[in-house]
């Protein structure tokens, strides 16, 4: 079916669509993309401020529905603005190393096999090269390939890695036409069968480190309150998410909101990121939280840790007009400018979130907008939304029976 047939089936099934329902992304982009096509979803899109990452100031294109998430961050990157003697935050970030996996199965002699393997080992890498030339020619291409055994419920298996620094793509493409294209020669040496050629979404050659610091003038201007006990408070939160991995999930969760919000907005691949950092949060064998956080003579010191497979270049980044636009904004020239000024966003949104934890507690920010969602879906009309959350906001009584209330009451 056109797009247009898929939209007159379901209206005849009575399901209407929302009119204007492509909005700068083009329908004819969107029909490439993706199968089925009806419409598209949108998002909030955000702006969020006062960061300066490694010295340079940077606004930052957040794509998200959850509310705070954008003040937060702007929050936290204000008070990082002075840190590290005004450079505000400071991240690095490894060569942009990522992993093509390839199964084979049925090896009878595994010491020959991996012989056989290395002996070969730098015409593998040329073969793999042969596939994606250009990314060659700019420096990039699979750089080495190593051997693992791995023991699995169907005995054990050979898996190759091919490593790809895939430049300023976040690579999936690239790597998984690497490992397809070396696999039938991988099982002439190592006599198995190659089954899974893939990218591994564990990224760890690809890791992007940020630290802030917040002086405890900062910290006690800030939350109107002693810093030695805003700092304890800190700690204590930390040292929760350290020890409880129920803490600890939820404490990731919120650094993801920081950057799949800006994974969205640049036209990245969220799934592969999220995966990605959860299994590195898991890599001791212990669920733990992403960042970490330590007193200083200052005040107190964050970090954070995670494998970032973004691209600059590649995917959809120039295909979306939105996700075009961030990078613009952004002002990032490289993949790797963009995952470390993507760490740091992470880090600051944690940073905020653990604050507000450890302080006032997470409602007060999130109660005017909290307020307002609810008047909206109690059915407020336009006019009267704001009214409404004000009012209970002011109440310290927030919900759909008391804004019904309310309705009735002002209309
Ligand atoms: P891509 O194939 O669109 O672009 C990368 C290519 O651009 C390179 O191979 C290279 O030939 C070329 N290039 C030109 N200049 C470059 C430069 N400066 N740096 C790097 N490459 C340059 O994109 P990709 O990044 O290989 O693939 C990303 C897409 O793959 C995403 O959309 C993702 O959703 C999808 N994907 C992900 C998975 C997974 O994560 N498991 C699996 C399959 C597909």
């Amino acid at each position: 079916m056109s797009t247009e047939d898929r939209r007159k089936a379901l209206a005849s099934l009575g399901v209407e669509l929302p009119p204007q329902s492509f909005g700068s992304l083009p329908q004819n982009v969107a029909e490439r993309m993706v199968e089925n096509v009806i419409t598209i979803m949108e998002l909030p899109f955000g702006i969020a401020t006062n960061f300066r990452v490694n010295g340079t100031d940077r606004l930052v294109p957040m794509a998200i529905e959850e509310t705070s998430v954008v003040a937060a961050a702007s929050h936290a990157a204000k008070l990082t603005r002075e840190g590290f003697l005004g450079a505000g935050m400071k991240a690095k970030s490894d060569e942009p190393l990522m992993i093509g996996q390839i199964q084979i199965v049925g090896v009878k002699n595994f010491n020959d096999a991996e012989k056989r393997i290395n002996q070969h080992k730098k015409e593998l890498i040329e073969l793999a090269n042969s596939k994606d030339p250009k990314l060659a020619s700019l420096g990039g291409g699979a750089k080495d390939i190593e051997i693992r055994e791995v023991s699995g419920i169907r005995g054990r298996m050979l898996v190759v890695h091919v490593i790809v620094n895939v430049l300023d793509a976040m690579g999936a493409n690239a790597v998984n036409s690497m490992a397809e294209h070396i696999s039938g020669k991988l099982e002439d040496l190592s006599g198995g069968k190659a089954r899974l050629k893939i990218i591994t979404n564990l990224a760890d050659r690809r890791v992007v480190r940020a630290e802030m610091e917040v002086s405890a003038d900062e910290l006690a201007k800030d939350t109107g309150l002693d810093s030695k006990e805003v700092i304890e408070g800190l700690l204590d939160a930390y040292a929760f998410a350290e020890a409880d991995p129920y803490r600890a999930t939820t404490h990731n969760k919120g650094i993801m909101n920081g950057i799949d919000a800006v994974v969205i907005a640049t036209g990245n691949d969220f799934r592969a990121v999220e995966a990605g950092a959860h299994s590195y949060a898991a890599r001791s064998g212990k669920y733990k939280p992403l960042t970490h956080y330590e007193a200083t003579s200052k005040g107190i010191k964050g970090t954070i840790e995670l494998p970032l497979a973004v691209g600059s270049i590649g995917g959809i980044t120039a295909v979306h007009p939105k996700a075009k636009f961030s990078l613009k904004l952004m002002g990032v020239k490289s993949a790797k400018e963009l995952a470390e000024t993507i760490a740091c966003v992470g880090l600051a949104q944690n940073f905020a979130a653990m604050l507000a934890l450890s302080t006032e507690g997470i409602q007060r920010g999130h109660m005017s907008l909290h307020a307002r969602n609810i008047a909206m879906q109690s059915g407020a009309p336009d006019a009267l939304v704001e009214k409404i959350a004000k009012k209970m906001v002011e109440e310290r009584n927030i919900n759909q029976k008391r804004a019904e209330e309310l309705i009735k009451e002002l209309s």
